[in-house]
């Protein structure tokens, strides 16, 4: 069996070509694929009837993550999905919209790029359900098609994708590359590159490979902590990759990419978050170019809790004034448990607000845009 959706246009020209067919049937494909969202091959009416059985008798399918659950927050632009794939598998998607003064509004899609994660990081939900399994580059393209569907029955689009969401991206290099390749190649999915970001926790081998991919995608590196005794606790595997060698591998993407790199800081309360800890920083990252994100932690089972406000301003204040640039991640739905992980970790516990579940309908292709409680259009 192969999912369609795992084809690059290239190799899907081969599969017609290699099936007698003329060129164009590819892209008849590749167009139907990706702005009509055909729930089977039997869909694709833009081929004849005895092709498509072809395909289908070839092993074709049109794979698809099922719809488990869906959260809204209570301001409706973060909508949070819990989805089944094909073998049984839930993994998280999270859209997040940021409205526009005019025309439509930004609309972030968070993908996973596995079923839990080998990291462990000790703030983090999915770190602490371990690592279940990769999610295939269809998988993870199936994750953006679903909100696709969804915002297109809203006249919307996907404007960014950031894989931000369950798992490890650069430790399922090959499928998370593939994925990207299919997500902005004009011929397919057609996202400009500078509208993704991968965040990694920092695995250096990958960051390198990444920057010789070609690609103009963003880069985020999950940072925590300025010396390697603090980071080491926070991210128990982080092992031989150093705080300094972080920084190297930063500046090396940027110079060969031309992308600045993002450093992520989730402030832990008493862990991470003193104003000597922001100068040691700041010390760190001088002249690195970088960006600083810091992101109050959302709390998860560990017991870690975000900073005060103030506390979490006065880090932000120190960076600047060291001339780091940085900014404080703008929250989004954490009453929805929008941080990666936790969703599917209170599935188990059932401890999501039931005010805040919607019924889970039979949601595939265009049809669960009906059922969709959106946010308002922006004016
Ligand atoms: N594995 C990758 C990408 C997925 S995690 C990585 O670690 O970068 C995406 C981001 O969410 C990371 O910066 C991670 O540190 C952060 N994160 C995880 N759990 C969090 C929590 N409970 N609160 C705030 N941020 C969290
Ligand atoms: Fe894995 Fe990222 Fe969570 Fe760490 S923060 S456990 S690397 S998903």
């Amino acid at each position: 069996m192969t999912d369609i959706y795992r084809l690059l246009p290239s190799e899907m020209d081969a599969l017609f070509t290699g099936l007698g067919q003329p060129r164009y049937r590819a892209d008849q494909v590749l167009r139907a694929l990706y702005r009509e969202s055909p729930e089977t091959i039997a869909d694709l009416k833009q081929l004849p009837a005895p092709l498509r059985e072809q395909l289908t008798a070839a092993g074709f399918t049109i794979g698809a993550a099922t719809e488990v659950r869906r959260v809204v927050s209570v301001d409706g632009l973060t909508t949070k999905l819990l989805l089944r794939m094909a073998d049984g598998v839930l993994i998280e998607t999270v859209l997040m919209q940021y409205p526009e003064r005019a025309g439509h509004p930004r609309s972030t899609v968070c993908v996973s790029t596995q079923a839990g994660c080998a990291m462990g990081c000790v703030f983090c939900a999915t770190g602490q359900m371990g690592f279940e399994r990769n999610l295939r580059a269809e998988e993870i393209v199936a994750q953006v098609m679903h909100i696709a569907r969804l915002l297109r029955g809203r006249g919307e689009h996907v404007t960014n994708i950031v894989f931000m969401g369950m798992g490890e991206p650069l430790a399922n290099y090959g499928e998370t590359v593939r994925s990207l390749r299919i997500l902005t190649d004009p011929r397919a999915f057609g996202l400009g590159q500078r509208h993704i970001t991968i965040s990694t926790v920092g695995i250096i081998s990958a960051i390198d490979r990444l920057a010789e991919e070609g690609l103009q995608v963003g880069l985020a590196i999950s940072l925590h902590a300025p010396d390697d005794e603090l980071r080491q606790r926070l991210v128990p595997t982080a092992g031989p990759h150093s705080v300094g060698d972080l920084i190297s591998a930063a500046k090396r993407y940027f110079k060969q990419t031309g992308r600045r790199v993002t450093f992520e800081y989730a402030l832990i309360s008493g862990e991470n978050d003193s104003p000597e800890t922001a100068r040691e920083l700041a010390l760190r990252l001088e002249g690195s170019g970088c960006h600083v994100n810091l992101i109050p932690v959302n709390p998860t089972a560990g017991g870690y809790q975000r900073p005060l406000r103030t506390r979490v301003l006065e880090f932000e204040r120190i960076l600047l004034e060291e001339g780091i640039n940085c900014t404080v991640r703008v929250e989004k739905g954490s009453e929805i448990s929008a941080a990666c992980g936790q969703l599917r970790t209170d599935e188990k516990n059932r401890d999501v607000p039931e005010a805040m579940t919607l019924p889970v309908v039979p949601v595939r292709g265009r049809r669960q845009a009906a059922s969709f409680p959106g946010p308002s259009q922006p004016q």
